[in-house]
This record gives C-alpha cells, structure tokens and sequence, in this order.
C-alpha cells in the first residue's frame, strides 16, 4: 500500500538560501533543527519543547506561512508561537536562513552536525552511542544498528529510538492528525472545488499512529483539484498521481491519498479506502473482488453495500480482519462503547502532585461533563519528580475529600491514588492507609530496564495485594518515543482475571496503553477495562475521546468498560 520510499523533503533538513517558495515543512525544519541543537547544548528544556511544539503545529496548517509573513500578519496569533518564535520564521521567510541555527550548526561538532539531520533524535543519546562504539557517522550508526551492536551493548530501547530517529516514514500521532484532517478538509472544500470529501484508512479506523491520511472526494474535474492542492501549506509535492488517485506529501510528514468517487459509488470507494488489507481479504470472501463491483453499483452509502450481501454495517473501528465478518452475517456485532455511556473518570491528578487543577476544580469539570464520579489519583511518596504525596499528606487528603463529598453536590469524589508498583512488586503506601481508599490505580513508573520475566512477576506479585485495582498504563509505552516495558501480557490478564483486577485504557495521546490488541484479549479473557484519561488539568478530560477509539477498536461494549458503571455497582466490583 505504501511507497517504499516516498519521498526525500525533510531528510536533507533544513538548508540555508532555499529559491522559490518556502513549505511550512521547510519553515518547521528549520525550527526542529534548532531546537535539536539547542536541546545538545545546555539550553532550558523549557524552550526546546517551545519550538518543537510551534513545528508539529505549523506543519498541519493549511495556509502558507510565507504567506502570512509577507502579508506582515501577526503569527503570535497562532497559539504555541510567541515572540522569540514569530521572529524566527519571519527571518527564515525573509532571508532564507536563521542566523542562530547557523551560529550553533558552526559551533558544532561534525557528528552533531549530521544528528541534526535527523530531528527525532535525541543526539544526547547518540552521542553516548558514538563514543562507547568507536564511531562517528550516521552511516557507522546505522551498520551497528542492523549488525545489532546498538542492542547489544545499549539495550532494546536505545535500539527502537535509534530504528525510529532514523527511518523515513515520518509516522503522526493521531490527535495531531484530527487537526490536520479538519484543515485538508476545509481547504478541499472551500479551496479546490470539492463538493463532498470524507476521511478513510488507517484514521478513519482510529488507528493510534498514521503514516497517510486518506479522502475519498467527488468533485468535476480531479485533475484542477490535484492542482490547487499543491498550494495547501504553501507547496504539498505530488508523489503520485493518476486518472482517479493522488498522493501528496504533506508538510506534517505523512502522506495524503486522494480518491475520486462518484455518487453512485461512493459507498464503495469508502469501504475499499477504509478497511484494513486483512479486511478487506475476507469481505471480499463475501462480495466477490471489491474491483468487479463497481459495475454491479450502484453503491450509493456503505449500508446499502453490507446489506446487499447479508452484512450488518460495520463500524470502521472494526475494519481489521479479526472475526467482524463472521460477526456480520450472523448479526452478533459487539454495540461498541461510546461517549455517552461514560460515567466517570477512574485516573486523574490535582495540584497535591502534579496536576494543574486543585481537586475541587477537577470535580466541578467532571460534573460538568456530566460525569457521577470523579477519582482523584494523585502520585504516591516514592515518585519525588512529579511530586508524590507523602503518606501524612494523603490521610488529610482523605479527610478533605470526605468533608468535600458532604459539601458538593452533583459528584462524588473518589478517594484513591496513584500507586508506584516498586521494583520487588510492593506498593509504596502502607496497606492501612490504602484501606481507607474507595480504589487504587497501580503503576510502573520506575525500573523500566528489568527484564520480560522480571516485570512481570513484579506486576503479579503487585495484584496479589488485596489493595490493587487497576493497572496504569500497562506496558509505560510512549508512542514514537520510546516502546513500553517488556510484560507477558498473557499472564498478566490472567492473573488480573483470578485476582479481580482491573486494567485501564489511558486516553494521553501518545500513551494508549493497553493497546487495542491487548484491551482485546482481557476483555475476551472477562476482565474490565476502565477507560481513563490520566488528566493532568481540566482541560484533559476531554482525551477520553481517544482511549473510547482504542476500546472501540479493541470491539468493547460498555459492558466490558469498568467506568460505564454506576457507582453504586461499580464500588460493589472494587471490594476484594
Ligand atoms: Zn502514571
Ligand atoms: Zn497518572
């Protein structure tokens, strides 16, 4: 499905004295390399995140940014640009290059020099990969990693972060990818003449990472709007093209996909841009190749397609080849959770640790939402850098929160915490203290480096405390960051299943974790999964969206979900 290698724009990085017009990907390029350099000096990691967050920004939007500059528009407008940031792209825009990159760039060591190429690595990192290994080139780094010296001598991790700052697919989270798809869209509608335009692929099934996002599109004339849409965020390559499709490169760094339907079959080209290869293997078990059918049309909508051959409609979350066909034709679909059938949040910090947000703010947004019950999971007294409660601190805390409940009306407020799983399997609060907690969320957040069997006894060994409920964030991954610790998952939903413990879906972005897969299989194994968000501020209550796109993916009801509960049933289920 994938070119192999699609394209070579942001590789080279960014360089000095570019002509013609600038990409927003160009413009970003230039911020992410500096940011990258700064982040080798001794500069405030503060800052750093400031500019790499201004450069995933500006790469989805769709208007030119050297557009707005030399319309003088104001870009400390935009949020995440302030000042320091503004004047960089107006001097990248107006003389083609920024003169601190250049002044670090020269400054700077030539095996820097060539990390810098690559601006998802930490050159940090590399640069102890470089000294421990003799080496001093990207090329050399590379030859070690296939040879698999990095692995051996650094670990698992050291080798993924490596694998991953050096591949070419520039993979996105998919929240950053919900804004991209609503700017592309707009601009083929509004820009490109594009009467009707609906997302497919890997997005459209809520895929956790994308590398394309994909539009299927009815319009006159597609070759004027392949076109036009080489203008969106100033210049988007065309990779690809012919009668009825089209691939550009998006300033983000993955790919967009034009189809063309017509409206007698459009509901044909929706599933065939939406299902996964497995899918859509076994579908057309069903339909016959989903190619011959178009004469067989028309398919106006995706329903009128299903139930031509016998199928119920099939939600596109479930489009990957697992039993939903099967499920299909026998009408026994799982009715996947949805937003409304949350009743709660089981995971949320306040000001006590690190949250943003005191615990009577949290409450209030939670009532807000609607919500019946809000649990407030503050970081135990081992975790010293998010400020971890200290046992004294976490009696009062439950003092408080019983005067609270009695004074607030509208919402409950859970007393819990959440609970640091130590290296040995204890947890690091004493069990009177935990006693007196309605439930706890119990959590890696140390030792990651312990090994698959040792990580997992550990884990066991924490649900053999009659005070564990919850498992946070299961495997500590953090997408195209680093990959989680190494855990028998199989194992471990067992022993939760025989325990009466409970996993979590976490709804941060670039965490959902449990996987769909491994959500999948405890549900199937009969263990409920609360879907939580792990908010840190008020704001992040609203992440719950994505960890319902995991459960929806992993084909969990509201039954199998612990916070579609009441809590009255709900408290029923956390006595143990
Ligand atoms: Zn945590
Ligand atoms: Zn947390």
């Amino acid at each position: 499905m994938r070119p192999g290698k699609p394209w070579s724009m942001s590789e080279a990085g960014f360089t000095k004295g570019k002509v013609g017009t600038l990409s927003n990907a160009e413009i970003a390029d230039g911020l992410t390399s500096l940011a990258q350099l700064m982040a080798a000096g001794k500069e405030n990691p503060y800052k750093v995140k400031a500019y790499q967050r201004a450069a995933a920004r500006i790469r989805t939007f769709s208007k030119s940014i050297e557009d707005l500059v030399r319309e003088d528009a104001d870009l400390t407008t935009f949020p995440g640009i302030g000042d320091a940031i503004a004047a960089c792209i107006r001097e990248i825009v107006t003389t083609g290059s920024l003169g601190k990159l250049e002044k670090l760039r020269a400054g700077a060591s030539p095996e820097l020099a060539g990390i810098s190429q690559y601006p998802r690595l930490d050159p940090k990192r590399v640069l102890r990969v470089y000294k421990k290994l003799g080496i001093a080139s990207i090329e050399d780094l590379k030859k070690n990693l296939v040879a698999g010296e990095v692995e051996k001598v650094f670990g698992l991790r050291m080798a993924q972060h490596i694998r991953q700052g050096l591949t070419e697919t520039h993979a996105m989270l998919l929240y950053r990818a919900d804004d991209l798809r609503a700017s592309v869209e707009e601009f083929l509608l509004t820009n490109c003449g594009v009467r009707r335009a609906e997302p497919g692929g890997d997005y459209r099934r809520r895929v956790e990472v994308i590398e394309e996002i994909s539009f299927v599109i009815e319009s006159d004339d597609f070759q004027a709007v392949v076109g036009r849409l080489e203008r969106f965020g100033g210049r988007t390559p065309l990779v690809s093209s012919d009668k009825h499709d089209a691939v550009f490169a998006l300033s983000a760094g993955i790919l967009l996909r034009l189809r063309e339907a017509t409206q007698g079959d459009w509901g044909l080209a929706l599933v065939a841009c939406t299902g996964s290869n497995a899918h859509l293997k076994k579908l057309s078990a069903v339909t016959g190749p989903l190619k011959t059918l178009r004469a067989a049309g028309p398919w106006p909508s995706e329903a009128a397609l299903y139930e031509t051959f016998g199928l119920a409609f099939i939600e596109p979350e479930l489009r990957e080849g697992y039993d939903e066909i099967d499920r299909a034709a026998s009408g026994t679909l799982p009715v996947l959770v949805k937003r409304a059938d949350i009743l709660g949040e089981l995971h949320a910090h306040s000001t006590s640790s690190d949250g943003a947000h005191s615990i009577e703010q949290m409450a209030g947004a939670a009532r807000e939402l609607g919500y019946e019950y809000i649990g407030i999971t503050d970081h135990s007294q081992s975790l010293k850098i998010a400020r971890g409660v200290p046992v004294e601190d976490l009696w009062k805390q439950i003092r408080f929160i019983d005067k609270l409940n009695a004074r607030l009306s509208g919402i409950r407020v859970l007393k819990s915490a959440e609970v640091d799983i130590l290296a040995d399997g204890s947890l690091d609060y004493p069990d009177d203290v935990l006693h007196e907690l309605d439930y706890t969320v119990c959590s890696i957040h140390s030792r990651f480096g312990l090994n698959r069997e040792q990580q997992t006894e550990r884990v066991m060994r924490a649900m053999d405390n009659r005070h564990f409920h919850i498992l946070g964030h299961a495997t500590g991954r953090l997408l195209l960051k680093r990959p989680g610790y190494e855990l028998d998952t199989s194992r471990v939903i067992e022993h939760a299943r025989q325990q009466g413990c409970f996993f979590e879906i976490n709804s941060s972005p670039d965490r959902l974790d449990l996987s769909a897969e491994n959500a999948r299989a405890a549900a199937q194994a009969g263990v409920r999964i609360a879907i939580s968000t792990d908010a840190h501020s008020t704001r992040e209550f609203g992440l719950v969206r994505y960890g319902l796109d995991q459960a929806r993916r992993a084909g969990l009801t509201k039954d199998d979900v612990l916070n579609c509960l009441p809590w009255s049933k709900l408290s029923a289920l956390l006595r143990r």
